[in-house]
């Protein structure tokens, strides 16, 4: 009797013991789950119960100064669907008509209409009229969930090459990648929309949750100081002078309104299509694209896109001679413009100390009129016809 009695005492002790052991591991799982995971597991949680999809703003136009739109948005449709939302006997035969609406291969629909997840896009910025057939289909075979199409826009430039430099273009995204798109982006944007709605545990829709919208803000509009017809003159002319002078490195163009500062125009040349930015634009390029490396195509295209008339140095230096001979001319320092061996040339000048080399200094120019000195670009004489005027 005694024995029994400590035997059934040491059971019952050991499995208080065992009780505390299992209680202590479960208090310390919940407090894992609550305070170490917690937040972790929430946000999957949403993720899980809200089906989120995006609607995206209309960036906004970019406008000559006349008005006139240099790139626009378009309005066009994106298709998502939502696996778990299609009933399994449907799924062969909406990929069937999603490949063939928008000829897509059909191994790989399939693939995205059978996944576990709540939302796969089938197809980006796609034209009106294939969703409309998307959506016919969609009514004759009384498929009436797991198909979205909501609306989209895609960047369209209407004058291909005009002012490529200027403008830059857009990513798949709508975001800015190069010239005013990326440097305005953020005025041009827009803000992002959404559709909400409620899932349970499988992605599928919840009876009685409706969606909630909020809509998406459309980006602002943007007026440039270019005038587009000056823009297109410039270019032809640019172009024009570059083949004829066989400008190997291209060259550029500023128009500017001396009043104002207000640039008309800029240009460089060779230019590039908008609507395909990453295609080669020169015949040269074209011919050798195919046998490039990845990391040669990306350079010759950060090259192709850059906007070498505010990017690129060059020094004004010579340039600058005609308006001290136009001083000199008015000034009447200089009278015959011609008169033979007026200046001279010896190579080098000193001046305040300093000696400046003419860049034939290996063989000066020696005795020159004023035209024929401009003809040379011959440092010293410009040199000279300043300090002979202060004399
Ligand atoms: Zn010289």
């Amino acid at each position: 009797m005694r024995n029994t009695d400590i035997t059934q005492k040491k059971r019952m002790r050991n499995m208080l013991f065992v009780n505390i052991i299992i209680f202590v591991l479960l208090i310390s799982r919940i407090s894992w789950l609550q305070f170490v995971k917690g937040s972790e597991l929430q946000s999957m949680a949403y993720v899980q119960q809200n089906l989120n999809r995006n609607i995206n703003p209309k960036r906004g136009t970019i406008y000559d100064a006349n008005k006139i739109a240099l790139a626009v948005s378009a309005t066009v449709e994106t298709v998502t669907v939502n696996p778990t939302n299609i009933a399994t006997e449907d799924k062969e035969k909406v990929a069937k008509a999603l490949s063939s609406i928008f000829n897509l291969d059909y191994e790989t629909v399939l693939k995205k209409v059978k996944k576990k997840t709540s939302i796969e896009t089938i197809v980006k910025k796609t034209d009106k009229e294939k969703t409309n057939e998307l959506r016919i289909w969609m009514d004759q075979n009384n498929i009436l969930s797991g198909i979205n199409i909501d609306e989209d826009t895609k960047r369209f430039y209407p004058y291909n090459n005009l002012a490529s430099h200027i403008i830059g273009f857009t990513g798949s995204d709508n975001q800015g990648l190069d010239g005013i798109e990326a440097k305005f982006d953020k005025e041009l944007k827009g803000s992002q929309g959404k559709i909400l709605k409620l899932t349970d545990a499988k992605g599928g829709d919840i009876d009685g949750s409706a969606e909630s919208y909020v809509p998406a803000i459309d980006g602002n509009d943007l007026v440039l100081s270019i005038d587009m017809t000056l823009q297109s003159i410039v270019e032809k002319y640019l172009k024009e002078a570059c083949i004829d002078n066989v400008c190997t490195d291209g060259g550029n163009i500023v128009m500017m309104n001396p009043k104002t500062g207000d640039i008309l125009a800029m240009a460089t040349y060779p230019n590039y299509n908008l609507n395909t930015p990453y295609e080669p634009n020169t015949e040269e390029l074209k011919e050798q694209w195919n046998n490039l490396e990845q990391k040669d195509k990306t350079t010759a295209l950060q090259q192709m896109w850059r906007n070498k008339a505010i990017t690129d140095g060059y020094e004004p230096g010579s340039t600058f001679k005609l308006i001290t001979s136009s001083a000199a001319i008015e000034e009447g320092i200089v009278t015959d413009t011609e008169k033979s061996g007026e200046f001279s040339c010896t190579g080098s000048i000193e001046i305040a100390g300093v000696r400046i080399n003419c860049w034939r200094y290996y063989r000066p120019h020696g005795a020159q009129s004023l035209r024929e000195a401009l003809m040379n670009s011959c440092n010293p004489v410009f040199i000279g016809l300043r300090s002979k005027n202060r004399c």
